[in-house]
C-alpha cells in the first residue's frame, strides 16, 4: 500500500510538473537574429566552407565551418532578390524587401515601390514590447541596418535616416559612422570638446549632418554612447549606442584599430536584448564581405568570412541554448561573381607540378594550397593601392608595384605575369594587383552587383519556408513566428 501511494504521488508529482514545463515552454518569448551577410552570394559563402573543409592548413579541428553545420543541421533554401522594377539589386532595396516584405525601388529605404513609407519586422517587435538592435561593421545608417528603421526615397539621405534611427530608437545601435551624427557647426563651435575626448578616431571625423541638432537627440535619448571596445565591455545599461568609427571599420585584414569585432558586438547585443522578457528581434550585419568583393580581393573577402563565421559559432551555440529562438542566416545580394577556374599552365610549371604527383594534362586546376595562399596576404588591395600611390611620382615604377604584390600576397611572381613592362610608366596598381590574384586561379566577373540567387539558411525554431523564395517573404516568416507566440 505504501509503495502504491509513493508510485501514485510519484505520478502526480511526474505529471504535474511536466504540465508546469509544457506551461513554461508555451509562454516563452520568442527571439529572432537575422544574420546578413553583404554582398555574400553562394560562391563567396562556398569560399568560407571549402576553405574549412579543404586548405592544406586550415585551422577548422573537424574541417567544417559553423556555416556548413547549419546548412546541414538546419533548412535550407534559395532567395531571388528582383526589385519592383529591376533583375538586380542594391543592398537598399534588399535590406528594405526583407526588412518590411514589401518589393520597392533600387537605393530606396523603408517605402513601397511607390515610395510610401512601410513598416518593418523591427518596428513591430518593438510595439510587441521586445528588445531591438541592429548592428554591423560598416556604418549604423549604411543601407541594410537602415532598412529596418529608416524611410526615405534615397539611401544618401543621412540627416533624415538619422532622425528615424532616433525616433524608432532601437535598444542596440552598434557599428562605424560618427560622421553621420554631427554637423559641421557642431565641431567648430567646440561644443562637443568633452565628447570629442573619448573619441579614439577623433582626427578623422568629416561631418555630414545636416542638422545642428540631431547630436543633441542623441545625446538625450537615454542610450550609454560608447565609443571604442573598452567602452563597450564596461557599458551595464539596457540601451547601447555605439559609434566605433568616423565611417565604416578598417578590414579585419588591415586590423579593427579600437572597434570590437562583429563577434564582440554580437555577444553584447544577444546578452543586452536578451535580458527582455518579451523577447527579441536582432539583425546582425557582415557589412565588409561586400566591400572587399566590390574591390575584387578574395584574400580580404574570406578575413571578412572568418569573422562572420565567428560570429555565426556564438549565435549557434546560443541558439542550442535557447530553443525559441529563430536564427536567419542570408544575403542580401552577391558582389563580384567570385569563383575560381583552372587555367593553361606553363610546360615549366607542369613539369614542377608532376614532381608533386598531381597534374595530368594541359591545364592546372588549381591546387588546394591556394586556399592557404589566401591566408598569407598581409594587407587589403585597398591599403596596399594606398601605399603605392603614396611613393613619389618617380617612384611609382613597375618593379616597385611588383616588389609591393609580391611582399605582400606572398608570391614570387614576375612582371609578365602582372601584366607589366619594365619602363611602362603609365599603368593601373589596381589591374596590375588584380591580375596577379589571377595566378591563383581567381576570378571576378564584375566590380559590382550580379542577379545570383542567394542562399537562406533557417536554425532553430522550426519555420514553414519555400525551397525557392522571393526576399520579401522573409519578412512574412519573421512576422508569422511573432504572430504565432502565445
Ligand atoms: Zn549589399
Amino acid at each position: 500500500m505504501v509503495k502504491k501511494l509513493f508510485i501514485f504521488a510519484f505520478c502526480f508529482l511526474f505529471l504535474t510538473s511536466f504540465a508546469f514545463a509544457a506551461k513554461e515552454e508555451k509562454t516563452e518569448p520568442r527571439n529572432v537574429i537575422l544574420f546578413i551577410a553583404d554582398g555574400t552570394g553562394p560562391t563567396i559563402m562556398h569560399l568560407l566552407i571549402q576553405y574549412a573543409k579543404l586548405a592544406p592548413k586550415s585551422p577548422f579541428q573537424d574541417r567544417q565551418s559553423t556555416l556548413e553545420k547549419l546548412i546541414n543541421e538546419g533548412k535550407l533554401s534559395l532567395v531571388h532578390n528582383d526589385t519592383a522594377f529591376s533583375i538586380v539589386s542594391d543592398s537598399a532595396a534588399a535590406a528594405t524587401q526583407f526588412a518590411t516584405g514589401h518589393k520597392t525601388q533600387p537605393e530606396a529605404l523603408g517605402v513601397d515601390k511607390d515610395l510610401n513609407p512601410v513598416s518593418s519586422v523591427l518596428i513591430e517587435a518593438k510595439e510587441k514590447g521586445k528588445a531591438t538592435g541592429v548592428l554591423t561593421d560598416t556604418y549604423v545608417l549604411d543601407a541594410t541596418p537602415a532598412g529596418f528603421f529608416g524611410h526615405v526615397e534615397s539611401r544618401k539621405d543621412y540627416t533624415t535616416l538619422s532622425k528615424n534611427l532616433l525616433e524608432v530608437k532601437p535598444d542596440i545601435v552598434m557599428g562605424g559612422g560618427f560622421n553621420h551624427f554631427v554637423s559641421k557647426a557642431n565641431i567648430e563651435s567646440g561644443d562637443l570638446e568633452n565628447i570629442l575626448k573619448k573619441v579614439p578616431y577623433a582626427a578623422e571625423i568629416e561631418p555630414k549632418n545636416k542638422d545642428d541638432k540631431t547630436f543633441e537627440t542623441l545625446l538625450k535619448s537615454g542610450y550609454a554612447l560608447v565609443f571604442d571596445e573598452k567602452g563597450l565591455n564596461k557599458a551595464k545599461a539596457n540601451k547601447i549606442f555605439g559609434l566605433f568609427a568616423a565611417e565604416g571599420y578598417p578590414f579585419n585584414i588591415d586590423g579593427l584599430k579600437t572597434a570590437p569585432s562583429l563577434p564582440v558586438m554580437t555577444k553584447k547585443a544577444v546578452e543586452v536584448l536578451s535580458k527582455n522578457k518579451q523577447g527579441f528581434f536582432l539583425m546582425v550585419e557582415a557589412g565588409e564581405v561586400d566591400w572587399a568583393a566590390h574591390t575584387n580581393d578574395a584574400a580580404t573577402t574570406l578575413r571578412e568570412m572568418l569573422e562572420a563565421e565567428e560570429t555565426l559559432a556564438y549565435l549557434k551555440t546560443w541558439v542550442d541554448n535557447h530553443p525559441n529562438t529563430l536564427l536567419i542566416i542570408t544575403a542580401d545580394h552577391d558582389t563580384g561573381g567570385f569563383g575560381f577556374n583552372y587555367q593553361k599552365i606553363s610546360k615549366e610549371e607542369k613539369e614542377n607540378k608532376m614532381d608533386k604527383g598531381y597534374i595530368q594534362g594541359k591545364y592546372d586546376y588549381i591546387t588546394l594550397d591556394n586556399l592557404d595562399k589566401l591566408l598569407e596576404q598581409k594587407a587589403s588591395f585597398y591599403i596596399l593601392e594606398k601605399e603605392f600611390k603614396a611613393l613619389p611620382k618617380e617612384k611609382q615604377t613597375p618593379q616597385n608595384a611588383l616588389k609591393i604584390i609580391n611582399d605582400n600576397l606572398n608570391l614570387n611572381l614576375t612582371l609578365k605575369q602582372i601584366d607589366l613592362e619594365e619602363d611602362q610608366t603609365d599603368f593601373s596598381f589596381n589591374k596590375a594587383i588584380k591580375k596577379a590574384s589571377e595566378n591563383l586561379g581567381i576570378v571576378w566577373n564584375t566590380k559590382k552587383h550580379t542577379s545570383s540567387p542567394l542562399l537562406i539558411i533557417f536554425y532553430g525554431a522550426q519555420v514553414k519556408a519555400p525551397n525557392f523564395m522571393h526576399n520579401t517573404q522573409i519578412a512574412q516568416i519573421i512576422r508569422n513566428y511573432f504572430n504565432e507566440e502565445q
